[in-house]
């Protein structure tokens, strides 16, 4: 643990900006909401935000990532494509590191996807315990309001200064070479405890039952109305795929230019609720009405990867709560509605 006074702090990340090879990206507000983009100051930087539009996952699984490029003019050549910028993050909530987390290990799973893990192996990430909760969070719920691993540096709000936990070796020489730092007394320690203890107290959304009962509760529930109820309104618009931290699927395409002689494998976003997600090549689409397509959803966060992974794939962003125009995608709602039908 550390002390780091506001003022240090300030000078910290402009050391980091101006000093360190790495890029520096931190939360900044835009709008009336809050996004993570690359800082020019430190004044830019906002620790007091709610939630992000996005999670960080855009800067190891970017929305659109070239793969691999091919050249058929002479010999048949293939390259492949990893393009890494060391990032350092400052200002990620437990929820999103959890959400990191989980994605490294479906990304080491079966076949280790180099594009994914190098982006996340040479960055830094600076986490930050919330100050301010979104009002569709129910991080508290899935056991991911605070954490005590997947950061290099942990920043709590203690008032006049921030108490810093080491969370990595690279997290503590970052600090030895740009931050003035001090050892915390009791008087930080009692502080930063009074914080830690507060936080769950801030969610006003909450599942009404605890959340290792969900797997047992969906597998009950799969012939349940609701879905069709619900999905009676989805657009299929995929904004609640798009927003989430723990959604991973990808479309891959092969664009060759017009010369039929070079080209490339690129590799985008792509999301359960759209409706060609499930389409195969004779046409045929095995999830081809909405309310399957919605259903499968909430199965896969809440019971398939718990079965294959041994965690539930929600960390309680509320994204998708906040992102649904119809106002159908919120889990706390449709998870509180399927266990009482199981009552
Ligand atoms: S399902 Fe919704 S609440 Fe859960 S992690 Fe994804 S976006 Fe966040
Ligand atoms: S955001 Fe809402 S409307 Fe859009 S696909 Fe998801 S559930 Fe359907």
């Amino acid at each position: 643990m550390r002390i780091i006074d506001k003022k240090d702090f300030i000078e910290f990340v402009n050391l980091l900006i101006t000093k360190d090879a790495r890029t520096v990206v931190g939360v900044k507000a835009k709008g009336d909401k809050f996004i993570y983009d690359e800082l020019a100051s430190a004044d830019e930087l906002r620790l007091d935000f709610d939630v992000t539009v996005l999670s960080p996952k855009k800067y190891f699984m970017p929305p659109t990532e070239t793969l691999l490029e091919y050249d058929l003019s002479s010999d048949f050549k293939v390259m492949s494509v990893n393009e890494v910028t060391p990032l350092i993050i400052i200002g990620i909530h437990p929820y999103d590191l959890i959400a990191l987390q989980q994605m490294e290990t479906v990304f080491r799973d079966t076949y280790p996807d180099a594009n994914h893990l190098l982006k996340l192996e040479r960055s830094i990430l600076i986490g930050t315990n919330m100050q301010n909760v979104s009002p569709h969070s129910f991080a508290a719920s899935m056991g991911t309001a605070t954490t005590r691993y997947g950061y290099d540096l942990m920043l709590t709000d203690i008032g006049d200064s921030y108490y810093v936990e080491l969370g990595s070796d690279r997290g503590e020489e970052l600090l030895e070479r740009y931050a003035r730092v001090s050892m915390p007394d009791e008087s930080h320690k009692k502080r930063f405890e009074a914080v830690i203890n507060g936080i769950v107290g801030k969610f006003q959304k909450k599942l009404n039952f605890p959340a290792d009962e969900l797997p047992a509760i969906l597998a009950k529930t799969y012939d349940s109305d609701l879905w069709a109820n619900k999905a009676e309104k989805c657009l299929s618009c995929g904004s609640c795929n798009l927003v989430c931290p723990t959604c991973y699927c990808f479309d891959v395409q092969d664009v060759t230019e017009l010369n039929l002689r070079k080209g490339e494998r690129i590799r985008t976003w792509d999301g359960c609720l759209l409706e060609d997600f499930a389409k195969v090549a004779t046409g045929e689409n095995f999830r081809e009405d909405r309310a399957s397509r919605y259903r499968h959803r909430f199965m896969r966060k809440g019971k398939f990867l718990h079965e294959r992974f041994g965690f539930i794939a929600c960390v309680g962003c509320g994204r998708c709560a906040s992102g649904c125009l119809p106002d159908i995608a919120d889990p706390v709602e449709v998870y509180n509605t399927l266990k009482e039908e199981v009552l």
